[in-house]
């Protein structure tokens, strides 16, 4: 049914999961001896969160942070909100941010200057895709699934309107949809 909205597949899940062992076993790599935490940003991070944690070989804490800044639509406004905040303190903590996607970089540079300023020894950051054309920001984050030309795209916990993170791909929306 979904599928009926797909123009085309531009991530498989197969990839996706080739994708997750890769930088699993390169944070593991990296981050010996050490007990990073892992924050995803909601709600988009879900599946590939779920996937790459169980390529990662490390005492690792998972924490969830609430920030918005598409608004339904399809183009980024630039605000950034958060609208669930960390349990928990990152003072003193190796930080990963684990995210769906990159596009002008306002929304990763917001919550990375904030958890510096809380304290965290490091920050870096985890996407599953980057759309670099989309930059505004200075950003290249340190871990990178793929590249993707500056499309909106939807699945593997990317929405159009809260609906399509549940398709297991990433994939480029009909036209006809945005103007149902
Ligand atoms: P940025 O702040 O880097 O422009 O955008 C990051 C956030 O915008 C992502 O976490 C995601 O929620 C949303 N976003 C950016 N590009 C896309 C896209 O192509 N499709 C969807 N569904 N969301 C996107």
């Amino acid at each position: 049914m979904l599928e009926n909205d797909i123009e085309r597949i531009l991530v498989s899940e197969t990839e996706i999961i080739k994708i997750a062992k890769r930088l699993g076993k390169q944070i593991t790599k990296d981050y010996q001896g050490k007990k990073p935490v892992l924050i995803g940003l909601l709600k988009g991070c879900l599946p590939f969160l779920a996937e790459l944690i169980k390529h990662i070989d490390l005492y690792c804490e998972i924490e969830l942070m609430g920030v918005q800044s598409y608004h339904g639509g399809t183009e980024s406004t630039g605000n950034v909100k958060i609208t669930k905040d960390l349990d928990v303190s990152v003072e003193g903590r190796d930080v990963i941010m684990v995210e769906d996607i990159v596009d002008t970089g306002r929304t990763i540079t917001g919550v990375l200057d904030l958890l510096k300023y809380r304290g965290a020894t490091s920050v870096e950051v985890v996407t599953l895709l980057d759309k670099p054309e989309g930059r505004v920001k200075v950003l290249t984050p340190k871990y990178i699934g793929t590249t993707i030309p500056k499309e909106f795209v939807v699945g593997y916990g990317l929405d159009y309107q809260e609906f399509y993170r549940n398709l297991p791909y990433v994939g480029i929306l009909k036209q006809q949809v945005y103007k149902k």
